[in-house]
């Protein structure tokens, strides 16, 4: 809104004043932009009519570190100290804090916590859009469809809304899973995850074979994992030395595709940024976007991608495009999946390059919608044990070492020490990779000609694991448009599932 764009102006003209800030900003700068704030407040009124469309972005594993780094990192790639800048999202006039467990988890995983958001229900851990009752490996399809909660995506399917899903994950991983699949295992992407004789639809299956409204529904899906979707004797279009996975010898794509064209012709299936940048949003009225075997490229290595990827402000772009056209309004989910990645590999660059890029994602939707009519909701699943430490100087480099303010004025600031005379880095994590980088003595590697910014840099971790786990803390729901004000205080984050309900004037209960 333009609260937003008005914060934004004014840390810029913070900066403008001192661009490489050594020393304070100007007194009556800190105090004018303390004003504008009281003013924009004052103004600002709950947007309280319905919301014709939602769109619901999850930073998968978007912690409150993450967002505070990625903000740091984003500022200092324009040349800025940093501290003052705001992602896009962090413009947003709503925020909450969200808590992410689940059922039976204290710090929980992604299969969860999407559920509880999407269905309203705190699910039990590696399940998506089931109840608590559900048995692990349950492959009883009767007992799962008596089990199953019904999502957003599908209640707004129901409602006569046009939906999409955009993920840089596989389509079929939790997070964008949890909307239109319901399994008892989270990991039951293709057929051959499935126990033998299982009557439960793999989720890749489960996509292509929805129901009749929710497949009239599901405009566009984007994202990763054609592996799931084609036969072991297929080779992948990419990486023609690679093979699809499936063992039931279906390829799900061209499934997929009669099963489309049968509602409308035209129908598309794209799985290069050349496919997908021929594809007409006015004219095309299914999409499926599949851009790799499994994940998509991490931001940060999309370039070098064999034969190219959209970005996720461009799935953003293309999804809303098409979605727009619908009569009814629209649900989009769209997931930066693997901020997630990056921290489980311990490696910090990755996940805030691809936190910056979904801030670049929102702003796509927002420059793209009328915010008296969509509600938008930017939030995680759950956070990372990922930290900001020391004591580094204003503008100190993110990725960098620490040092610290001077003792002197007029002396450069130095590498700060640990209690062995180790210089460290700002950005670490309690787990991980990182607790690799032992000296051979087993005490701190020496980092002193570390290039820490370095892509591939993994960050220091106290207690080793091959995977860095996930945080318990809260994490943000940033929010904007018809009912945001309902995003408030701390909330359970299954209530967010109550507030897009809300947005859409959904009466009944399920
Ligand atoms: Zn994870």
């Amino acid at each position: 809104m333009f609260a937003g764009i008005l914060a934004s102006l004014i840390s810029a003209n913070l900066l403008a004043a001192e661009p490489a800030v050594k020393g304070p900003e100007k007194v009556e700068d800190w105090w004018n932009a303390g004003q504008a704030h009281i003013q924009r407040s004052e103004q600002l009124k709950p947007i309280t009519g319905k919301a014709r469309n939602v769109i619901l972005f999850v930073g998968d594993g978007m912690g409150v570190s993450t967002v505070t780094a990625a903000r740091i990192l984003e500022g200092q790639m324009r040349g800025q100290t940093g501290e003052e800048n705001a992602l896009f999202f962090e413009t947003l006039p709503h925020v909450a804090l969200s808590k992410t467990y689940t059922w039976d988890q204290q710090t929980p995983d992604s299969a969860p916590t999407m559920t509880a958001m999407i269905t309203g229900y705190k699910a039990r851990d590696g399940m998506l859009s089931v109840d608590h009752t559900t048995h692990r490996g349950e492959c009883d399809a009767g007992a799962i469809a008596k089990r199953s909660l019904p999502t957003l995506l599908e209640q707004a399917a129901e409602a006569g809304k046009a939906t999409g899903i955009v993920t840089t994950a596989r389509i079929t991983h939790a997070t964008p899973g949890a909307t239109y699949a319901h399994t008892p295992d989270r990991d039951w992407e293709g057929d051959a995850m499935l126990p033998p004789n299982c009557g439960v639809k793999d989720i890749a299956r489960q996509l292509v074979e929805l129901s009749p409204t929710v497949m009239n529904s599901l405009k566009v899906a984007l994202g990763g994992g054609r592996d799931f979707f084609r036969t072991t004797a297929q080779p992948d279009p990419e990486y023609p030395d690679r093979r699809g996975t499936r063992k039931d010898g279906r390829d799900l794509i061209e499934a997929w595709l009669a099963s489309r064209n049968q509602l409308a012709s035209g129908s598309r299936y794209v799985w290069d940024k050349t496919g997908f940048d021929q594809v007409d949003p006015k004219t095309t009225p299914f999409l499926l976007g599949l851009f790799e075997p499994s994940h998509m490229q991490w931001e940060a290595d999309r370039a070098k991608d064999a034969a190219g990827e959209p970005s996720l402000s461009e799935m953003t772009r293309k999804s809303l495009a098409m979605l727009q056209g619908s009569s009814q309004g629209y649900f989009l989910h769209v997931e930066a999946g693997r901020i997630d990645h990056g921290h489980h590999a311990g490696n910090a660059k990755r996940a805030l390059l691809d936190t910056i890029e979904l801030a670049k994602a929102v702003k796509t939707a927002y420059e793209m919608t009328d915010p008296r009519e969509t509600l938008i909701i930017v939030t995680a699943d759950h956070s990372h044990v990922f930290t900001i430490a020391g004591y580094p100087h204003r503008g100190n480099p993110i990725l960098g070492l620490v040092k610290p303010v001077p003792e002197q004025d007029g002396i450069p600031p130095d590498v700060a020490r640990d209690a062995h005379d180790l210089p460290y880095t700002t950005l670490n994590y309690a787990n991980g990779p990182g607790a690799k980088n032992r000296s051979p003595a087993g005490g701190r590697p020496d980092l002193v000609h570390v290039d820490t910014s370095a892509l591939d840099y993994k960050q220091e971790a106290i207690v080793e694991f091959k995977s860095e786990t996930h945080g318990g803390e809260d994490v943000a729901i940033y929010a904007s448009g018809p009912k945001a004000h309902l995003i408030h205080g701390v909330m359970e984050q299954n209530w967010i599932y109550h507030v897009m309900r809300a947005a859409f004037g959904l009466s009944s209960k399920h």
